[in-house]
């Protein structure tokens, strides 16, 4: 087996987006992630036209459209049903050339997944370290209990909030931080149409998602202190939603209570000054983890492996220039779509004073409808690099 090799540690959305764009590219690819089961937890995924466009890039455009559900007409409404602000898929459609896209999370896993070459994703298996020199690296890794180790002539740290790889070769950043916040989820049997929409109250936010295939993608997120857990995850989501306009109720009705998952919501609060190191680059939230209040972090994701995927298209000889190109083109925009998010939480989903409600929720109801479409296709607005440029 000839060809450049690259070690993709980490095979959730951003590793196996990577994987596939180098193997595009001529390149070798083993992906080693730790969970013995090759599956993407947490229900569904909202994609943005740069995320879809990163797919098409990837040759995926078409399957993830047949498989996920185009963003009916929806936006933002309050606790009681009151809309805010309105978003007309067919408008969004317009002006990005392509819609926002519903689509379950293990879909997308899978789709990725069967794109990849045979062979290439290697499960159970853990990477605890990786050394990087001038001309390749070493990837030192657990499987089946043995230590082993492999060479690469570049590595991808996509192994999520927690990284390991920016744990080992960026030890002076800081650990991901508390947003505040705490999110439950969970994708359901739900046949009839929905509006793709979000809905908030004081310090709170619910949001519900077309998946198609009679499917919809649920999530509740409330300010709280970390670490909190309830004996039934459902029974506390009832207790913040329960009461909120309709279908909120009949949606937590409709979902079994081993459905919910529950996630505090952590970030990279304190931005990485480069995501390179050596011969190895950083990507997704390993990168940029950011809060989800744009929906964008596995949209950021997909953009880094295309653009990876881009500037590595010379080969192990370019590996230094590419991944300098890759910083350059990457940090920027993930950085800033992570500092906007968390902006938007804080003036969204966070906001509790009375006052400060009402001052929101009087602006958004003002904005005419093409400044608030104009305003969420800021950070969608993306289009993939052509391989080879730098
Ligand atoms: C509540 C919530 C809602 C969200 N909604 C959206 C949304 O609508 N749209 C959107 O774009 N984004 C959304 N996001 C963000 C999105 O989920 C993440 O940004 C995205 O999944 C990141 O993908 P990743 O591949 O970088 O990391 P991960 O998905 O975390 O994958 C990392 C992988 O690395 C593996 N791994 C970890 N350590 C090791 C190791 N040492 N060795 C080998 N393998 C390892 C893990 O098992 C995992 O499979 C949301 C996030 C949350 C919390």
């Amino acid at each position: 087996m000839g060809g450049p090799h690259a070690v993709v540690v980490g095979g959730g959305i951003g590793g196996l987006a990577a994987a596939l764009a180098l193997h595009r590219g001529g390149w070798r690819v083993t992906v080693c992630e730790r969970a013995a089961e090759p599956r993407e937890v947490g229900a569904g995924l909202t994609l943005m036209a740069n995320a879809l466009r990163g797919l098409d890039a990837l040759g995926l455009g078409p399957a993830v459209r047949r498989d996920g559900h185009a963003e009916t007409p929806g936006g933002i409404r309050t606790s009681t049903g009151r809309w805010l602000s309105r978003v007309d898929g067919a408008q969004m459609t317009r002006l990005l050339g392509t819609t926002a896209l519903g689509v379950h999370r293990t879909t997308l896993h899978r789709l990725l997944r069967e794109a990849l070459p045979p062979g290439a994703l290697h499960t159970s298996t853990e990477v605890l370290d990786v050394v990087t020199g001038p001309a390749d690296a070493e990837v030192r890794y657990r499987r089946d209990g043995a230590p082993q180790t492999l060479r690469a002539d570049l590595v991808v740290g996509a192994d999520g909030l927690n990284s390991a790889v920016r744990a080992r070769l960026w030890p002076q950043s800081p650990p991901p931080a508390y947003a505040g916040s705490t999110a439950w989820r969970a994708a359901i049997e739900w046949p009839a149409p929905l509006p793709a929409a979000i809905s908030w109250g004081p310090g709170a936010e619910f949001g519900m998602v077309p998946l198609g295939d009679g499917q919809v993608y649920w999530y509740g997120a409330v300010n709280a202190p970390p670490g909190g857990h309830a004996a039934d995850e459902l029974v506390a989501v009832r207790e913040h939603f329960g009461g909120w306009h309709d279908p909120i109720p009949a949606l937590l009705a409709a979902t079994p209570p081993g459905a919910v998952l529950r996630n505090d919501i952590l970030h990279l609060a304190t931005p990485l000054p480069s995501y390179v190191r050596g011969r190895v680059a950083l990507l997704g939230d390993a990168a940029h983890a950011m809060t989800p209040n744009l929906g964008q972090g596995a949209c950021q994701a997909i953009e880094d492996a295309v653009v990876l995927g881009a500037v590595c298209a010379g080969g192990a000889d370019g590996v230094p220039a590419a991944l300098a190109a890759y910083d350059r083109q990457r940090r920027p925009r993930s950085q800033a779509i992570a500092r906007a998010a968390h902006r938007t939480g804080r003036y969204g989903q966070q906001l509790r004073n009375p006052l400060a409600v009402a001052a929101r929720d009087t602006l958004l109801r003002l904005t005419p409808a093409r400044a608030a479409l104009r305003g969420m296709a800021r950070y969608a607005d993306w289009q993939p690099p052509i391989a080879g440029q730098g």
